[in-house]
């Protein structure tokens, strides 16, 4: 495959290239045993409604710590398992864990919901209907404590808004991940379907630092209120940025200014602690 015009070899000529290759084959193969071995596991990131100032869902984000290579990041490996197709059964995993999460909290967080993360080769896949309603019946979960995470690149690049609406047909939300850096036209969120914006943390980030990103913030905002949707903020650090979205309307914000994304059982206890002195944070 190296002498594919007669002469290059990736070798000889992309040692990077032929570098980054590798480390992918290594990635794939320690994923599928971590797969195999259940060595995958989900922190989850309490969600603070700014209205009521208490929690009121989490999301959940896949971990992998290989015995080997240490801890991967999911940005790293995620990719990596939409080529090799190990996605499907890492996501069918994701999913049927953190609806049992969801149900075993519910006795103790009544209404506390649950936010997956879909990528874009499961969103492609007609089963994903399969996937979401099997894992609700096995954890005797309500659809409506269910939200999957969609990235706008994902809703561009497969462009089914059918999709959307089946899942949401089904009592199950959709938020859309990342929003305001998938190059989507502003029309083409009427057509979303979706419950929820996610305001994508870079924007957060340049609150009190870039008017640029502080005036997007806001249209993004007022749109989200104009047209219906509720807007998440991501990566919320500080009290500056927290007491800014909270001026400008924001409805949720999930960041390390109020939790980074924590084993079940800190998450818990985290959430329990919060919500019982839910006056101290307002
Ligand atoms: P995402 O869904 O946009 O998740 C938010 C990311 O921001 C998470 O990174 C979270 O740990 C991080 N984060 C949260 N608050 C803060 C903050 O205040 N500051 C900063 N700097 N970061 C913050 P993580 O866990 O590394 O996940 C990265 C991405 O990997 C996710 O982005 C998501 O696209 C993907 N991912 C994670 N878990 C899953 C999964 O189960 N399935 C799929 N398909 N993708 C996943
Ligand atoms: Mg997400
Ligand atoms: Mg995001
Ligand atoms: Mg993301």
């Amino acid at each position: 495959r190296s002498k594919s015009n007669g002469r290059n070899s990736v070798h000889r000529y992309e040692p990077e290239l032929g570098r980054a290759a590798d480390e992918r084959l290594a990635l794939s193969r320690r994923m599928r045993v971590a797969l195999a071995n259940g060595e995958f596991r989900l922190d989850y990131q309490p969600q603070v409604d700014l209205l009521t100032n208490r929690v009121t869902g989490v999301e959940a984000l896949l971990r992998w710590r290989d015995a080997e290579l240490g801890p991967v990041s999911p940005a790293t490996f995620i990719p990596i398992a939409e080529e090799n197709g190990l996605i499907v059964p890492i996501g069918e995993w994701v999913m049927q864990q953190a609806c049992f999460q969801a149900q075993a909290w519910q006795s103790t967080l009544p209404g506390l919901r649950m936010s997956v993360n879909i990528s874009p080769r499961q969103f492609a896949r007609a089963d994903i209907l399969r996937v979401m309603e099997c894992a609700l019946t096995r954890a005797g979960l309500p659809p409506s404590l269910l939200e999957v995470e969609i990235t706008e690149g994902a809703l561009m690049a497969y462009g089914s808004i059918e999709m959307l609406r089946a899942i949401r047909a089904t009592g199950v939300d959709i938020a859309i991940d990342d929003f305001g850096t998938g190059y989507s036209s502003l029309s083409y969120i009427r057509t979303f379907h979706a419950d929820r914006l996610k305001l994508d943390m870079s924007f957060v980030r340049g609150i009190g630092e870039h008017r640029e990103d502080e005036v997007i913030t806001r249209a993004i905002l007022s749109l989200g209120r104009a047209l219906g949707f509720k807007v998440v903020a991501e990566g919320v650090e500080t009290d500056n940025q927290l007491a800014f979205l909270r001026r400008h309307g924001c409805n949720f914000v999930q960041g390390y200014r109020f939790a980074r994304p924590m084993v079940a059982a800190d998450a818990h206890a985290f959430i329990l602690n919060f919500n019982e002195g839910a006056v101290e944070y307002s």
